[in-house]
């Protein structure tokens, strides 16, 4: 094997092209998702197939969502093509809003080992879709999980942490040595499982999500500086003392409650 060779495929680093290679560890995965035949997956980033073959072992169909033509066509010549419905498209750009509703009644099984460059982003982009999704299993480099999990205090706590955390709970699967990937990455990866709360419906996750995100953008914009500084425009002292923040704390101190609080408030006074 060529040294930049895996399976017949260059990897390509502008699509974070890092390809699981151990079975042991693609095993310890599937095994933690509890897979069943009637699961309606959507694979982000398929690649070479390493998870998504041995789910098409055991689920009745699969959709997978990929941005390079020659792994597609890799894809279609592989066994597995008449179970995976293989879209060739930049996920960044695919309208997921569109796709869940074309079948309203399905709750969707995410799963993906995602590139780098793209994984906080999606994340966000489809923490909003909570109704839709039964579950999400994602690969992460461990920097953005531990940023995923941090608690408030942390220099880890940010936009990302109070997002995902109001919204899913998150489960650290496993941690994955970064030689168990080709090539290898710089960073170790850890798998994580987003379990979606069921509080809302979709129309108050839109409302919840829309003021969360503003908020959270705002606050952690300066986030040593004190709250009634930098979220003063939206949020009098009376009511942050009325959701239990005090004024002169920082964004990093706030907890998910506290600022579901604020969310709730922003919702009452401005819509
Ligand atoms: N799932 C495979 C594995 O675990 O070996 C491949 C994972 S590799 C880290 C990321 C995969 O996502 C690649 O197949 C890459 O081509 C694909 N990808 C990268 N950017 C993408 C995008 N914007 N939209 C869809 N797929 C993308």
């Amino acid at each position: 094997m060529n040294g930049l060779i895996y399976k017949k495929h260059i990897p390509v680093k502008r699509f974070g092209q890092n390809f699981l290679k151990n079975k042991i560890i693609i095993n310890k995965i599937l095994q933690q998702m509890y897979l069943k035949n009637i699961d309606n997956f959507i694979e982000i980033g398929p690649g070479l197939g390493a998870l998504t073959f041995p789910i098409c072992n055991v689920v009745n169909k699969i959709t997978v969502l990929e941005i390079d033509e020659n792994i597609v066509f890799f894809l279609l010549q592989s066994k597995y093509n008449k179970k995976m419905q293989i879209i060739l498209t930049d996920v960044m750009k695919f309208d997921f809003q569109y796709f869940f509703s074309l079948h309203e009644n399905i709750l969707y099984r995410l799963v993906g080992n995602l590139p780098y460059s793209i994984s906080t982003c999606l994340l966000i982009n489809l923490i909003q879709y909570n109704s839709y999704i039964l579950d999400m299993n994602f690969m992460f480099q461990k920097e953005v999980a531990c940023r995923l999990l941090a608690i408030p205090g942390s220099k880890e706590y940010g936009k990302i942490s109070i997002l995902a955390q109001y919204f899913y709970k998150i489960i650290p699967i496993c941690d994955i040595d970064k030689c168990n990937f080709f090539p290898s990455p710089k960073i170790d990866s850890v798998f994580l499982r987003f379990i979606p709360y069921r509080i809302h419906n979709q129309k108050q996750i839109n409302r919840y999500f829309f003021a969360l995100e503003l908020i959270t953008r705002i606050a952690f914009q300066h986030r040593r500086k004190f709250l009634n500084k930098n979220i003063s425009k939206l949020f009098s002292q009376q009511t942050l003392l009325k959701c239990d923040i005090h004024p002169f704390s920082r964004a990093e101190d706030v907890s998910v409650y506290q600022y579901y609080l604020l969310a709730k408030n922003f919702l009452k006074l401005y819509f």
